[in-house]
């Protein structure tokens, strides 16, 4: 699709700050909490409302658990054409509602169907969108979004602005931002807008939702994280890793080295292009720590990096790093974390 800028707009007439909420069977996806505690932050900063949009049908039980967090409206589109994500219908309503509606900030997270869905949004109503971003400020002297985002493979950080179009759209990658914290007494609005019925028609059919029940590692909730890198030398080195964090109550990641030579599976990759987690103990194994794997691991509250190399950079960010032979060092962990 080619976007066609909307130059013809009044900033002034914009307000507010939107989250794009994403729930799955029921529950809301962690990136929602995180985008409504950096929406909270942003919109403190401008003395602007935060309001979510739920997209769904039945929704109530969604809208129940949103009153919980910090939001001052929540706007509800609950239609039978949007109990499955579809991407035309989900970004014909969202560009229906923003047109009307007129945010100055709108956030999608990072995930398959906020990528898939904002940049259509935005193509259709006109604006920039920010993709992948993992911080984003109010500039003190404009009140422009600053929004960053990893560029040129993550080599450098780049900070964009969107200085003539509103919204300013970013989707924010899942992990990065603080989830909100819930509150007391209940804030939220509920605004029901009106759809236009021509929105809920797509060329698109929803024909079956196949669900992946193979178990699936949740590094983002992880306390403790065991970590493997091309250092391992073989697949079987992750039995080592698996041992390790099995002693230590912990799950297993993985740079992305080891998963391209096919060890581990990539649910487990950890970095840029994986997950981004901060655990309160991440322990990296063979993993020299290039750049990409820093940005999804950096954050971890407590560091522990086992290499060879002394000079290996994962040890300018650990908190204790260990030079050593894996194969030898991993097994004396392992005993001391099962004597424990
Ligand atoms: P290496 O860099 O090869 O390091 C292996 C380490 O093991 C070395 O430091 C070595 O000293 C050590 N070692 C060897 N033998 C032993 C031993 N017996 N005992 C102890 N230590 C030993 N990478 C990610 O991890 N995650 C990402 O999400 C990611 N996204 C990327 C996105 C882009 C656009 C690009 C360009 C790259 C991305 N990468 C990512 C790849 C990244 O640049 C590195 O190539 C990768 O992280 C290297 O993995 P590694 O540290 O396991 O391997």
């Amino acid at each position: 699709m080619r976007a066609k800028v909307n130059q013809d707009i009044n900033i002034s007439d914009y307000n507010g700050v939107w989250v794009i909420s994403e729930q799955n069977l029921g529950k809301l996806h962690n990136v929602t909490l995180e985008l409504i505690g950096e929406g909270r932050k942003l919109a403190d900063k401008i003395n602007k409302e935060v309001s979510v949009v739920v997209l769904g049908e039945n929704i109530e039980n969604i809208v129940k658990q949103l009153e919980e967090y910090p939001v001052d409206n929540i706007i509800c589109i609950d239609k039978p054409e949007l109990k499955h994500y579809n991407t035309d219908i989900y970004a014909n309503c969202i560009d229906e509602i923003i047109k009307e509606m007129k945010p100055e900030i709108v956030l999608f997270g990072a995930t398959s169907i906020g990528r898939d869905l904002a940049p259509r949004v935005s193509a259709k109503v006109g604006t920039g969108l920010t993709a992948d971003c993992t911080s984003l400020e109010i500039d003190d002297i404009d009140g422009k979004l600053l929004q960053t985002r990893p560029a040129f493979g993550g080599n450098l950080m780049a900070t964009i602005i969107c200085p003539k179009n509103r919204p300013q759209m970013s989707t924010v990658r899942p992990g990065v931002m603080q989830k909100a914290q819930k509150i007391e007494n209940k804030i939220a609005k509920i605004i029901i807008p009106n759809i236009d019925k021509n929105n809920l028609i797509s060329k698109v059919m929803f024909k079956e939702l196949l669900i992946n029940d193979k178990p699936r590692v949740n590094l983002q909730d992880a306390k403790i994280i065991v970590s493997g890198g091309r250092g391992l030398k073989t697949p079987e080195g992750f039995k080592l890793i698996e041992e390790l964090a099995e002693a230590l109550g912990g799950v297993v990641g993985a740079s992305r080295a080891a998963v391209d030579s096919g060890w581990i599976d990539h649910s487990h990759q950890v970095g840029q292009t994986g997950t981004t987690v901060r655990p309160e103990l991440y322990i990296a194994c063979g993993i020299s720590g290039a750049i990409q794997h820093l940005a999804g691991m950096s954050e971890s509250k407590t560091i522990v990096a086992i290499n060879s190399d002394p000079n290996a950079p994962i040890f300018k960010v650990c908190d204790y790093g260990i030079v050593g032979d894996l194969y030898k060092i991993i097994p004396e962990l392992i005993e001391q974390a099962k004597n424990n």
